[in-house]
């Protein structure tokens, strides 16, 4: 058996190694190493795929978010409300703009944003939302457009783990998550599920106006070059990337398909399991499984995870600490158990291997592992 890993990026990159390495040729014969006709491209073959008019490439998935509320405006004093069970990037942007993080809870079944707290959240301070497509599946868009829209509130979707999953409104509408809010971002990081080999993110918008100021946030506040109008970064995708992400694109709903493939055999083998429970499916959206997490009862967690690292399985804890609890964010607006279900999932989480590489064998031996825990 292959080793097992919780990313198998090598043997992905196998498979499209002639590929990668013509277009990284390419890119250094031309010179352009930033911006320039590759990075052009990929915003629009990406634009094209998600259905929205504008894709700005930026530095990362962390400067996405920043450069989204630094062209929304956002100031000190205004609030954000967002997930505390998350990666930490949101809160950290919101902290570097001197914005106030506001916290609400999940769902305990699809580990998203709950509605029913954001409008509990809400202040006259309150600008905006920024749900979090956690682990590949849609934050209840039609919930959260609705409450916006109520109380004029901009929507930031952090789309870095859910890249291509597709979102089904009640009134039957569909359209990619990522480009239903004011503005969406994610993340290339080599792990997403849409991965560069290095950093990168990017915007999307379908409003002309703002794409034209997320722009200039990325390049210095400028637009004419040596005139600066506000205050920018300098957030750039490089080409190198790009060029590797125009590959990669086009394998994505393939890659997809690999992802629920292994999620479906994990779900097989775990159905009627006491003390585990499989990731909850939301009707409204598809799932991308950037990751698959169980729920693991019992007080079992910690132990089943030693148990299949000492057999050769890899497995995660996404999140061990939730924001509000982590030394740099810890406010007094927020103490310890005012997000209970938060704070239950960071001890019942665990995430397994997933990737767009696992095998039948391999796929066999983590689902008997995690079996063999339960009947020793
Ligand atoms: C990965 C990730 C980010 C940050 O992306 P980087 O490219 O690493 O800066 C932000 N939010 C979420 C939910 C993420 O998973």
């Amino acid at each position: 058996m292959k080793p097992i890993q919780m990313v198998d990026l090598l043997g992905q990159y196998r498979k499209i190694q002639p590929e990668v390495e013509a277009a990284l040729a390419r890119v250094i014969e031309s010179t352009a190493f930033i911006n320039g006709p590759e990075v052009k491209a990929l915003e629009q073959e990406m634009a094209a795929y998600l259905g929205v008019k504008h894709v700005i490439g930026c530095a990362n998935g962390t400067d996405a978010l920043q450069i989204a509320m630094m062209a929304l405006d956002l100031k000190p004093g205004d609030e954000v409300i967002t997930a505390s069970f998350t990666f930490v990037a949101t809160v950290e942007v919101v902290a570097l703009l001197g914005i106030t993080p506001v916290f609400a809870d999940v769902l305990p079944g699809t580990f998203n944003i709950d509605p029913a707290d954001i409008r509990r959240k809400i202040t006259p301070k309150t600008k905006a939302i920024v749900p979090v497509h956690l682990f590949g599946q849609t934050a209840d868009m039609d919930a959260i457009m609705a409450i916006a829209k109520e109380h004029n509130l901009y929507v930031i979707e952090d789309n870095c783990q859910a890249i291509g999953a597709d979102y089904t409104f009640s009134d039957g509408r569909k359209q990619k998550c990522g480009t239903i809010g004011n503005i969406g971002t994610t993340s290339f990081f080599p792990s997403k599920n849409l991965g560069c080999y290095g950093d990168g993110g990017a915007l999307f918008t379908n409003d002309d106006a703002l794409a034209k100021r997320l722009r200039r946030v990325c390049n210095h506040g400028s637009e004419v070059r040596y005139y600066h109008e506000v205050v920018g970064v300098n957030s750039r995708l490089d080409a190198m990337q790009a060029a590797i992400l125009r590959i990669k694109l086009k394998h994505l709903d393939e890659y997809a398909t690999a992802r629920n493939s292994a999620a479906s055999h994990y779900d097989r083998a775990f159905a009627g399991m006491a003390h585990i429970t499989v990731p909850e499916r939301d009707p409204s959206s598809t799932h991308v499984f950037h990751q698959y997490t169980l729920k693991v009862t019992g007080g079992h967690r910690d132990a089943l995870k030693k148990h299949l690292e000492a057999n050769g399985v890899p497995a995660m804890i996404y999140y061990p600490v939730p924001c509000h609890l982590q030394n740099a964010y810890k406010n007094a607006r927020c103490p310890e158990g005012s997000l209970p279900i938060t704070e239950q999932l960071t001890h019942e989480v665990l995430s397994l291997p997933m990737s767009t590489e696992l095998d039948e064998e391999q796929l066999k031996h983590i689902t008997a592992t995690v079996k063999s825990y339960f009947n020793r």
